[in-house]
């Protein structure tokens, strides 16, 4: 069966940057499920996974384009230090500043005496990717799990 439309896949996959930094892998865990087709993983990656077949093995280069997006420099903003309020700021901390509909994560950058640098560029904004992927199956999705939007079972939302 052949990866396309609606259907489940499973993969184990490691992602590096161009300088062969692991950033995210699958191994020694449970591999990644997901469906096909409704934006559940990044572009680039679902248009290199198109038609292939379990068993398969491949290496997929994206580009920040068809992955999370181009780094934006005016999405790195100065905020006063007050407007944190009593809570202690440190670089590298995470804060949810998005909706239930979108989720939008800035990072602290800089924190100065008065203003705080925050960047709401995705962490992997600008990067190229580079995926290490071993296809281990692919099924077709159930109408509940299409309602619902995500895989069930095994490794998969139970209700
Ligand atoms: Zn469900």
């Amino acid at each position: 069966m052949q990866i396309g439309e609606n259907k489940v896949v499973s993969i184990h996959y490691t992602l590096t940057d161009n300088e062969q930094n692991v950033l995210d892998t699958s191994s020694g865990g449970s591999p990644l499920y997901y469906i096909h087709g409704i934006g559940a993983l990044i572009v680039g990656m679902e248009e290199g996974l198109l038609g292939k077949t379990a068993g398969t093995k491949l290496m997929l280069k994206v580009a920040p384009e068809k992955g999370y997006g181009a780094y934006e420099p005016e999405l790195v903003q100065h905020v006063p230090l007050t407007a944190f309020g009593a809570q202690e700021v440190k670089p590298g901390m995470q804060f949810d500043a998005g909706s239930d509909e979108q989720r939008f994560i800035v990072t602290v950058k800089e924190v100065g005496a008065e203003v705080v640098i925050i960047d709401g560029n995705h962490p992997l904004a600008g990067v190229e990717l580079n995926f290490e992927i071993e296809i281990m199956a692919v099924r077709n999705a159930s109408e509940e799990e299409l309602a619902h939007g995500h895989v069930h079972g095994l490794n998969g939302h139970h209700h």
